[in-house]
């Protein structure tokens, strides 16, 4: 038999597989047989039929930041020009915009700004808290490590605090590529790789639930994308915290990191990527597909290879728009994507929680 087949027996089974076992789905080229392994486990896992989307927004409350990824065009250091901090009364009006599309939460991040402690975190939420129904998903954990060093608080101590201002949940970003030689290249100023799943622990612990990301296509090697999946998995294992799984591309237009990397990844490197890490994440429930960066025709696929979540329309986004992430997309354009996949969509809260089945 070969490899890759007995590989794709274990899944079959219901069995799980170890890094060298990732690694050779990877490297495999058989696109098709582990992509139809990958549908089959999400069909176990997710047997309603159903594919959830969400409507949020995405608010940068700052775009002063000191960790330099060389895959940003967003940030602008302390004292450049064009570096802001939104005003509590633009936030509210971005809020206000989100609830009157049907928005249910609010994904809040900024850059690593040097200032701002622990005391306008609390004021920021809970100033929302008081005005808004709304779900805040809020700082990644490179901020929340920034933020607790500010402030000379632990971490512990800060996701205490954060949360009793209002915090819900933390979302996954800022994870990049789990291993130090990759931060250390792409994101030198941002936590390392044990800080980001120290916070991820702990949040847990203190009761938040959190969502974790992945960004391939920044030089990372394929032993190095299932070392990132591994990590996950042994977290969760411990702690059953995160919610979902979300893989992305990296956009290059104009950034600093375009003139290292030679080719962008394409459908297929991602796909493959996608239904590796269904296979490998056998303890996550969820698993997005990122049409932001892949676009609507590989995210309908996509719902075929692993994938059980098209993410949210994403009313405001900047990161990644400011670096060649052109695609768009409306509630029924999402629809759309779902329904011709086959699947019935349904709208879900932050948590994937659906509420609202679309018939
Ligand atoms: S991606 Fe975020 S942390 Fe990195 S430079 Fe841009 S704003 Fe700063």
């Amino acid at each position: 038999m070969q490899v890759v087949e007995k590989i794709l027996r274990k899944t079959y089974q219901g069995k799980r597989i170890g890094p060298e076992e990732g690694l050779a789905l990877l490297q495999s080229g058989e696109f098709q047989k582990v992509g139809q392994a990958a549908d089959y486990v999400r069909r176990q896992k997710c047997p309603d039929g159903v594919v959830s989307f969400l409507i949020d927004r995405n608010i940068s409350y700052t775009n002063v930041c000191v960790a330099r990824c060389t895959f940003c065009n967003f940030y602008r250091k302390p004292e450049a020009e064009g570096g802001y901090i939104l005003s509590l009364e633009s936030i509210f009006k971005k809020i206000e915009e989100t609830l009157e599309l049907g928005g249910t939460g609010i994904l809040m991040q900024g850059g690593m700004h040097p200032d701002l402690k622990i005391d306008y975190y609390e004021n920021l939420l809970s100033s929302i808290r008081e005005r808004y129904s709304i779900h805040l998903h809020c700082f990644s954990p490179p901020e929340v490590v920034v933020l607790a060093r500010l402030s000379k608080i632990s971490i512990r101590e800060a996701i205490r605090r954060l949360k009793a201002a209002g915090l819900v949940s933390i979302p996954g970003g800022g994870a990049e590529i789990l291993t130090e030689r990759m931060r250390k290249k792409i994101s030198p100023g941002k936590c390392t790789a044990d800080q980001w799943l120290e916070v991820m622990r702990i949040a847990h612990e203190e009761g938040l639930l959190t969502t974790a990301t992945m960004m391939i296509g920044g030089g990372e090697t394929l032993e190095e994308r299932i070392e990132h999946l591994d990590r996950l998995r042994r977290l969760q294992d411990e702690t059953g915290g995160f919610v979902a799984f979300i893989p992305w591309n990296v956009q290059l237009e104009g950034t600093p990191m375009q003139a290292s990397i030679s080719r962008k990844v394409g459908p297929v490197e991602y796909l493959t990527l996608l239904a590796v890490s269904r296979i490998y994440l056998d303890n996550f429930r969820n698993l997005q597909v990122s049409w932001l960066t892949q676009g609507l025709s590989v995210a309908q696929i996509a719902l075929h290879f692993g994938a059980n979540d098209v993410g949210s329309i994403m009313i405001e986004e900047n990161v990644m728009s400011t670096a060649g992430a052109h695609n768009t997309a409306t509630r029924e354009n999402l629809l759309t994507v779902i329904e011709e996949a086959g699947f019935t969509p349904a709208q879900r809260d932050t948590l994937y929680q659906t509420f609202r089945r679309i018939a």
